[in-house]
């Protein structure tokens, strides 16, 4: 059944063959594949973080409050004393981990928009613009990131649509045909917040040239 420890193990495992392959065809180095293992997992469970209890949100807040620590850690390293870049540090964790993970509960409808074709696009930009943006990685990397993300949710979506099951496995849904949606039908003024969030971050996201040449590389690679 597709219950959390199925999600994850089929994300990581998506991660693995996209990680491994990539290498394989020569389109990254081995320290450039392991994050994108990672990143296909998480995509692999952030489709869920919206269900209050779930393994996923512990899970998903914990990972975004350590990747976001980390990266504080390193941008603000060179210009902050030893006290304050402490101090920054902490101050991230606890409020992605504090802060973020409440808010996002309460305004958040399990299998919402959240659970979602478009959701999982926004997600993919984010990763691409954080990657591009604010870790300063090249455009062509940046929009492997956000491809992994997105491949890791399309994987748990279509999971969810093939077992029509509750994340954690205890009982069937009559949720058939809507795990694969566009956007939550019921709510859509949440799909119109996630499309401005998106027009928000355009001036973030690498080039759509490098998209176009990372497409046309991959699609080199497809035997004739
Ligand atoms: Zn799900």
């Amino acid at each position: 059944m597709a219950n959390f420890g199925t999600h994850i193990s089929v994300a990581a495992g998506s991660g693995c063959v996209l990680a491994l392959g990539g290498w394989h065809l020569g389109l990254w180095t081995p320290w450039q594949a392991w994050p994108l293992m990672l990143l296909t997992t998480l995509g692999g469970i952030m489709p869920d973080i919206d269900s209050d209890h779930s393994h996923s949100v512990r899970l998903v807040f914990g990972l975004l409050a350590f990747i976001s620590t980390a990266s504080a850690a390193w941008l603000l390293q060179a210009r902050l004393d030893f006290g304050y870049w402490l101090m920054a540090c902490a101050a991230t964790y606890l409020m992605v981990r504090y802060l973020l993970a409440p808010l996002f509960k309460r305004f958040s409808v399990h299998r919402g928009v959240w659970h979602s074709l478009l959701a999982a696009l926004f997600v993919a930009w984010t990763g691409s613009a954080l990657s591009h943006g604010v870790l300063g990685q090249p455009a062509w990397l940046a929009w492997t990131h956000g491809t992994a993300l997105l491949l890791g949710c399309l994987v748990h979506l279509t999971l969810d649509e093939v077992y029509s099951v509750d994340l954690e496995g205890m009982r069937l849904k009559r949720s058939f045909g809507t795990a694969l949606k566009l956007f939550d039908y019921d709510r859509p003024w949440r799909a119109v917040v996630l499309l401005l969030l998106m027009a928000a971050m355009l001036p973030w996201l690498p080039s759509w040239q490098s998209l176009a040449a990372v497409g046309e590389q991959w699609l080199a690679l497809w035997p004739q």
